[in-house]
């Protein structure tokens, strides 16, 4: 018997880690014995071993380097476990989740779908593929129109760099002050220096 899978996948300030603090809490509530992980590398907030979300909710988590830890530092009694900012792992991510389920551990966990370039993030595609559930939470867009925030939903991270929006090439990590990303709905979204789609003609 294998468990279920849950994906909770959207930009930055969609409220994913509340939705994770939610399904945490519920596991809890149920008498379900629950571990969470996370990557090292997500030290927005420093380096405490908890997991917090943008409203101050709060659970302890184990910060791991590698997606194998996870089943080093697996206690014999967990039943759910849940994943924090789960882009960041190496694909062996994809594995280990797999593992879990197969020892009938349900698993949930959070991450950024897409890259600020708008392009799939670590192993989110085939992580998602293989959910039973997925949830898409939205964030807002903060574009200044005439000093007006846009206001439409999020689905996209913008990183801004000097105040500018990033250039393609930037490199992708650099997990810092809040105030270096914004969510964008797609129209506001830029990414200078991104190659248009090469949509090949068909041909006869
Ligand atoms: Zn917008």
């Amino acid at each position: 018997m294998t468990e279920s899978l849950k994906g909770i996948s959207g930009s930055m300030f969609a409220g994913k880690t509340e939705l994770l603090l939610k399904e945490i809490s519920r596991a809890e509530y149920g008498g379900k014995q629950v571990q969470v992980f996370k990557p090292a590398i997500d030290d927005r907030w420093g380096t405490i071993s908890s997991i917090k979300s943008h409203s101050n909710g709060v659970h302890e988590a184990i910060v791991i380097q590698n997606s194998v830890d996870i089943l080093d530092n697996l206690d014999p009694k967990t039943q759910l476990v849940a994943i924090e900012e789960i882009q960041f792992f190496d694909p062996e991510i994809v594995d280990v989740v797999q593992a879990l389920l197969e020892a009938d551990i349900r698993v949930v966990f959070a991450g950024l779908s897409q890259d600020f370039r708008g392009e799939p993030f670590g192993s989110m595609p085939e992580l998602l593929s293989l959910c039973d559930e997925i949830e898409k939470p939205t964030a807002i867009c903060t574009e200044n129109i005439d000093g007006i925030p846009c206001g439409q939903p999020a689905t996209k991270t913008q990183r801004i760099v000097n105040g500018q929006p990033a250039n393609y090439n930037d490199p992708i990590v650099l997990i810092g002050a809040e105030q270096e990303y914004q969510a964008r709905c797609v129209k506001h979204h830029k990414v200078p220096g991104k190659p248009n789609p090469k949509l090949k003609a068909h041909s006869k």
